[in-house]
């Protein structure tokens, strides 16, 4: 045998990690009293547990409490006690105890990254340098925020009480993504791991006690989707932090609609993984490895699609079949094991069916040939070629390590395909040209977008992604916006509009000559149904008629709202320029508009003036803000840069209150026309005439076709039409408190974003009625990592 042959023969000896000290905690911890409520540790209070064991053995680890809904109570209760000291405590004292449980996490680092690879079956190579290192680092970065709360986000506060549920993928390190940014901003917290993987965060409970967190801050309650549920429907519960499959997330959106509980959801996702000719092909190989089978493919953000430029599509599937059969399939606890076993039979049994039906829709599914681990729920890594784009590999979230490949031809077709998913969670560009990466990565419907690397994360970087993988962000500046709440000014309850006998007696000096039509595509048109609906003076008479807009007329505002491409595509600049227009169109009509202020609603002259004042003031203001309202650069410990962009929502659903019913609708257009929103507003039931004014002013003011489109009618049968359809990303809603609870339980076909009043106005005069609190919620912030050196 020469030099040569030995070399190639040479492979790599066991490297086990030794378990004896998570052993020796397994064995002296009494896990039927598992339950940490009120810096205590209790047994469930019907006595029942559950069992979680060792996916690479499958044998028992221990039994463990099952809370019961008087569980929750008591956590929901004992987080209620805590908070009005914690939320008071200096964010000084805050941090402190942020920083004490990031260290005492250093000191037990090793028993966390054992404990984690034996409850889930992840390699403990990814625990001990990935899971862990990220979790500690978010409570120390997040001991800053709570110092910087005062200063960073004034007119905040904490929301309150929150209830988390975490996933089982990443049990500390989502405990972390959750906890961190509750305790910076003041919040107490009743967390629900995942029943799989329930052993880190009992740790982190111990930590919790050793760090002087004061009792009922952090609460920590053990169980499935009962428990679960028992969090997200509890009254006293401000704000549900959920993370999880998005068939839970919609029963989450629609169980807390109309509760007033604040909610983000991160869920799950297909991601693209786009090679273009140009890449470098061993690099994105390498990234392919860390994109879809790290943690065996249950990564929320896996690449799952490798979409790969045709030309380049044979050698580069060469190469990763080549890189696949050198993946270690093994013990988890082995440091030089690639890949363990999934987490649990279940989870087997689903992806190995999917893979079959997947095969059984055409794919040709590619395993290399190893040897599984005689027990242990192991799937080998699998490369599915010849998929086609309806294919379930391609549409479904595996969530196992699966890889699916198209080829794309070019550009377009590249980003077509990446987006043809209602998912949008995380997506990877691969070429060495970084102008073509940042010219697709805004295109890509994704929160994070990775140049020519995958799967980055840090606690100063944003996570969280758009459409059906849900809402919110985690980490970063973003995140901790999640756990505050913006003190806006309230204004009255908001009564669901009764439909009176309609006016029939013209006000005196007035001719009704016409009706006024609907505003869709940069046209006034007639409402489909050919109805009109009366629009009375404050004295009861007739002071004209609207357009009785229905489902269809949406149905087409929508669409001309979704065709409109110059507005989301128009500069800040050009955005800000065409609402000074307004501004100044609308100032040339201050005495028409006062006028029909007093003829509809009855205030007074001075009043009606000084709310069309108001409306200009208001325009200007997002004139202003429309190229100021930017991003950040974020600089994460590795070497990348990662720009936090802010790109609009999409197409944003308005329906405008009757309370100051110009200043109100402006007040909501203004700021989502600003950040690039398309716009389809259905504006006040009671006047909606200062509305269909305002279209020769906007039809002077060179706002684009189809960049704001006015549906008028009854403003609660129209906010449900907005809030089923799927072409709506975002819907503003400020109506009843039925409307609202109704816009938000009928949103979660796509999961849009709702932000609902909860039946009530707000102050629309009050200078906090505008500004960064409106901007944010026109945006979504998409996080891309650029990293750079040779
Ligand atoms: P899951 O939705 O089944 O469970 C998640 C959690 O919700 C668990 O704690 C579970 O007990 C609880 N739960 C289940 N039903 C519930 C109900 N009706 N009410 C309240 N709680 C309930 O998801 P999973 O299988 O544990 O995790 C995998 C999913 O998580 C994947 O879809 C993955 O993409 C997603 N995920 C997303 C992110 C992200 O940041 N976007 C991160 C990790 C995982």
């Amino acid at each position: 045998m020469n030099i040569l042959d030995r070399y190639h023969a040479m492979d790599y000896g066991p490297a086990p990690e030794a378990r004896n000290e998570a052993d020796a905690w397994l064995a002296a911890r009494d896990f039927g009293k598992a339950l940490f409520i009120d810096g205590a540790w209790k047994a469930a209070s019907g006595g029942k547990t559950f069992e979680t064991s060792e996916p690479s053995s499958g044998k028992l680890l221990a039994k463990v409490s099952d809370a019961s809904a008087a569980d929750i109570e008591a956590a929901v209760a004992a987080a209620t006690k805590a908070l009005p000291k914690w939320s008071a405590s200096s964010g000084y004292q805050r941090a402190k105890v942020l920083y004490a449980i990031g260290r005492a996490m250093q000191r037990h680092q090793r028993l966390f990254a054992v404990l984690e690879t034996i409850d889930n079956g992840k390699p403990i190579r990814e625990s001990r340098d990935i899971d862990v290192p990220l979790a500690i680092r978010h409570f120390i970065h997040h001991a800053g925020w709570a110092q910087a709360l005062d200063k960073d986000f004034p007119g905040h506060k904490g929301v309150g009480v929150v209830g988390q549920i975490i996933p089982w993928n990443f049990p500390l390190l989502m405990l972390a993504w959750k906890i961190a940014p509750a305790l910076a901003a003041g919040c107490t917290v009743v967390l629900k791991p995942a029943e799989f993987t329930p052993l880190t965060a009992i740790l982190f409970a111990e930590i919790c006690e050793r760090a002087g967190v004061p009792k009922g801050v952090v609460n920590i309650v053990q169980g499935g989707p009962e428990a679960g549920a028992a969090i997200v429907n509890h009254p006293g519960i401000q704000k549900i932090a959920f993370t999880g499959s998005s068939e839970v997330g919609k029963i989450i959106r629609k169980a807390t609609a109309g509760s007033g509980k604040k909610l983000s959801l991160e869920l799950g996702g297909k991601s693209a993984f786009i090679v273009f000719e140009d890449a470098d092909l061993d690099s994105a190989v390498e990234g392919l490895v860390d994109g879809i089978w790290f943690n065996q493919g249950q990564v929320c953000c896996a690449g799952s699609r490798l979409l790969v430029q045709e030309g380049i599509a044979e050698a580069l599937i060469a190469k990763v079949k080549t890189r696949m059969s050198r993946l270690r399939v093994g013990s988890p606890l082995d440091k030089n094991t690639d890949i363990g076993p999934l987490v649990d039979i279940t989870q087997l049994d689903r992806v190995k069916g999917l893979v079959a039906e997947g095969a059984k829709q055409g794919a040709i599914c590619w395993q290399p040939d190893a040897a599984l681990p005689s027990s242990g729920y192991y799937h080998l890594p699998t490369l599915a070629t010849g998929v086609s784009p309806a294919n379930i590999l391609a549409q479904e979230e595996v969530f196992g390590p699966v890889l699916a490949t198209m080829t794309f031809r070019n550009t377009e077709e590249a980003i077509e395909l990446a987006n043809n998913t209602r998912y949008g969670l995380a997506a990877s560009v691969w070429s060495e040209n970084v102008n073509l990466a940042l010219h697709v990565a805004p295109q890509l419907k994704a929160g994070v977008v990775w140049v020519n690397g995958t799967n980055m994360f840090d606690a100063a970087c944003g996570f969280g992604g758009y459409r059906e993988s849900g809402f919110g962000r985690e980490g970063g500046r973003e995140g901790m916006f999640e756990y505050l709440a913006a003190r806006l000014p309230l204004g009255p309850v908001i009564k669901a509009a009764t439909v009176s006998a309609q006016p029939v007696e013209q006000a005196d000096g007035l001719a009704i000559d016409r009706t006024a039509k609907l505003f869709i595509g940069g046209k006034q048109v007639r409402p489909d149904g050919n109805y009109s609906l009366a629009v009375a003076t404050a004295k009861g008479k007739l002071a004209g008629e609207v357009g009785l807009g229905s489902r269809k007329d949406i149905r087409d505002a929508v669409s001309s709202a979704r065709a409109c491409k110059a507005w989301p595509e128009a500069t800040a600049y050009n955005r800000s320029q065409v609402l000074y227009y307004l501004a100044e169109n609308l100032s040339g009509r201050t005495d028409e508009f006062a006028a029909r202020l007093v003829q509809l609603t009855g205030v007074t002259a001075k009043a009606a003036r000084e709310e069309v004042e108001q409306s200009i003031e208001r325009l200007f203001l997002y004139a202003g803000l429309a190229d100021k309202f930017e991003g950040r650069v974020h600089q994460p410990p590795a070497r990348a840069v990662t720009l936090a962009l802010h790109e609009p929502v999409g197409v944003i659903g308005i329906v405008a209150p009757d309370a100051s019913p110009l200043l109100g609708l402006i007040s909501l257009i203004a700021p989502a026309l600003a950040m690039g929103n398309p716009v389809v507003a259905v504006p006040s039931e009671r006047y909606p005439l200062l509305a269909t004014d305002l279209y020769q002013v906007i039809e002077y003011s060179d706002v684009p076709a189809g960049a704001i489109n006015i549906v008028t009618g009854r403003s609660g049968e129209l906010a449900g039409v907005l809030a089923r359809h799927d072409d709506v990303d975002g819907l503003w809603v400020f109506a009843d408190a039925e409307t609202c609870a109704k816009a938000e339980a009928e949103s979660i076909g796509n999961l849009k974003r709702v932000w609902s009043g909860n039946g009530r106005s707000l102050d629309w005069a009050s200078g906090e009625a505008a500004g960064d609190a409106f901007l944010r919620r026109a945006i979504e912030v998409k996080n891309v990592w650029v990293p750079y050196g040779d």
